[in-house]
This record gives structure tokens, sequence and C-alpha cells, in this order.
């Protein structure tokens, strides 16, 4: 075994990200779509995989016909636009290029886990600003954190994993002519609350705005996700993206999802109405507390968390736990599913409730 000392010291005791792998019949734990990609874009793609697409050479590293057709959509230019291996890479590429050693970067929390850890891959520091007490961001409190700290980086996940609450793009917009640094703002649900930054990205120099295909485009499994900025940081980002880091395939199924965005975006409609649907249904629920949600998931706060997780998950459910974080201990976020998919999972967590009601 390699010497400890060959090992990076301010490493050992990061753990390493594992993603959920328990079986289920219905997986609400991830925020995926639940439904597939459409069958005309899956039938073009396998013509075009037995067709012949060229899967010898490697793919186009600047992944440009994705990137026109992403600038067409967003109104910008393809200058403004870079795409990663998901919005996961492009957080990773993004810390990178802009935090080093010893650099602080500002996470909200409760948040989505991964800024904070590609922080600590970088060298940099990690700092956790506040919610309020009802999860909300406050401006407050972020602009305290940050005169306290001075990051490099602030990152504002709108609408927030795993709460759903947001921050409105005014707020956004004042805190970025505010602070000098970097203000990565995720939108990786975007679609389903309909507030961006990304029409702003020339009036605020310092913006930087990540979306992804995997949530309301339902291509998970394919890995495509881009940011969206000025050309300057764009420019400065390039240096730390690997070659080819999208593959052909795709960077071509992102391209025709993009054709056919209206029939992705009738879908995010109805996850829209189930969530409100399964939102007044949770409230309705003896010793549940649903949170708002403007994303594809409802966060509730229960008596006991870790035994209602098991009790669904007995029941086939998987949704996700937070037992690790103090904050979130006693809560559970599920994806909204279909409109059957909902109706079973109030009807197994009655079930559950009421068994522990009878202990
Ligand atoms: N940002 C947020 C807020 C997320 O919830 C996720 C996925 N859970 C991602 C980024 C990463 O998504 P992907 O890498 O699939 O684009």
């Amino acid at each position: 075994m390699i010497k400890r000392e060959y090992l990076r010291e301010d490493l050992r005791n990061l753990k390493a990200y594992q993603a959920g792998q328990q079986s289920c019949t219905l997986k609400l734990d991830a925020n995926e779509n639940p439904y597939p990609i459409p069958l005309e874009i899956r039938a073009q793609l396998a013509s075009e995989l037995l067709n012949g697409n060229d899967y010898q050479l490697y793919p186009d590293s600047d992944a440009n016909s994705l990137r026109d057709a992403l600038a067409k959509q967003l109104k910008v230019s393809r200058d403004n636009i870079l795409v990663g291996n998901g919005s996961d890479e492009l957080l990773h590429i993004v810390t990178t290029a802009f935090a080093g050693p010893g650099d602080k970067v500002l996470c909200p929390s409760p948040g989505f886990g991964m800024p904070g850890y590609y922080a600590r891959l970088t060298g940099a520091i990690p700092v956790d600003y506040p919610l309020n007490k009802q999860f909300q961001y406050s401006l407050p409190k972020i602009e305290l954190a940050i005169m306290e700290h001075r990051p490099k980086i602030i990152h504002i996940c709108s609408p927030n994993n795993p709460v759903g609450s947001v921050m409105p793009v005014s707020d956004i917009a004042y805190l970025a002519r505010r602070f000098d640094g970097v203000v990565v703002v995720d939108e990786a649900y975007y679609e389903f609350y309909g507030e961006t930054m990304a029409d702003k990205i020339n009036q605020h120099p310092n913006v930087i705005v990540l979306r992804t295909f995997s949530k309301a485009m339902g291509m998970a499994g394919l890995r495509v996700g881009y940011l969206v900025s000025n050309k300057y940081l764009v420019d400065e980002i390039y240096k730390v993206k690997p070659p080819y880091n999208v593959n052909s395939f795709s960077q071509r199924a992102a391209e025709l999802l993009l054709e056919h965005r209206d029939i992705q975006m009738e879908r995010v409609q109805e996850i829209i109405e189930s969530r409100e649907w399964l939102y007044q249904a949770l409230d309705g629920l003896r010793g549940v507390e649903p949170y708002h949600s403007h994303a594809n998931f409802i966060l509730i706060k229960v008596k006991d968390g870790l035994a209602v997780y098991k009790g669904l998950l007995e029941k086939g459910i998987l949704v996700r736990h937070f037992a690790e974080n103090p904050m979130l201990k006693n809560h559970l976020r599920i994806t909204i599913g279909r409109s059957e998919d909902n109706k079973f999972i109030l009807h197994s967590l009655a079930e559950v409730l009421t068994n522990m009601e009878e202990w």
C-alpha cells in the first residue's frame, strides 16, 4: 500500500460521494423525470446510431452544434455557452476556474452538497450561509456572510435543492451588483419555476448560470448540462474544461430534445400540476409538514424521518432522507412522479404514519 504521505492531506477526511443504490419499485429519490424521452427522439437516435454516426471519431470538443441550438433558444451567442457532462461537471469546472487553495466559497445551507464538495477538491474552503427558519433565502444573511468571509464564489441555487425555495431574480441581481466575486446561479430546476438570470448575463459581468438536461428535459442518464455567462468568463472557464467532455451521442440527444422542447414542456406542466396536487394532499396529512416548492420535488418534515423512510421503502418507494444532516434530520424529499405515482406515495405515506401511531 502506498505511504499516506503521498495522499493529499486535505482530502484524508473527505468521504467519496455515494449515489443511492437501493432497489425499489418507485424511485422518487433523485429528482429525475418520471417520463422516458419521447419515442420519436429515441427512434431518431437509434436510426442515426445504425446509419453511420462517426463514433470512431472523438466528439466535437466544443459541442458547437448543440451550443448553436442553445444560443438560438436563449437568444445569446455561442460564445456565451459552455457544455458539460451534466451540470455537476460544470460545478466542478467553475469551482476550479475561480477558487484555489485557501479561498472561500459560500454555499446555501440547506443546499445541494456538490458545490461545497468541489470547493474542497480544489483546496478551497466551503462556508455555509444559512437560509431563514422557513428555509427561504435571506439577503441580509448572505450579505453578512460575504462581509465576514470575503468569498471568491457565492453559490445560489434557485429553486433550491432540497427545499424548492427560490431567490427572486431581482435579489440575485442586487447581490451580483454588490459583490465583486463570481455569482454561480444553479438553475437545474428552472423549467419548473420560470424565472431566470440567463437573460441578464450581459448586465452582470460576474454571473454564471448553470442549467441541465437531467430534470425537465428527462435526460439524466445521458449527462448534459450547460452554463451561460459573458464571453470573458466563459473563456476563463474553458481553460479548465477537459477536452471531449461530452460524448457525441449525448450532444445529439440534447440537440434533438431542444427541437422537441414543447413536448417536454407539456410534461413539465403536468409535473407542476401534480406537485400542487401533492402539496395540498400532504398538507392535509396529520404529522406531515410540506414546504412550498418551485421544483419537481417536495420536502416534508415528519416526526421520525428515518422510520418513515424505511416504512416507505418496505412498500417499494424510495425517497431521499437526510439523516446525516442535523438541520434536515426528520425531513424527506419526494420527487414528483406521474399522477398515479403521487396517489401511491400519498396512500403509502398515510399508511406508514398510521402504523407508526399504533406502535
Ligand atoms: N444542481 C442541482 C441543484 C441538482 O439538484 C443537481 C442534481 N441533483 C445538479 C446540479 C446536477 O445535475 P446534473 O449533473 O445531472 O446536470
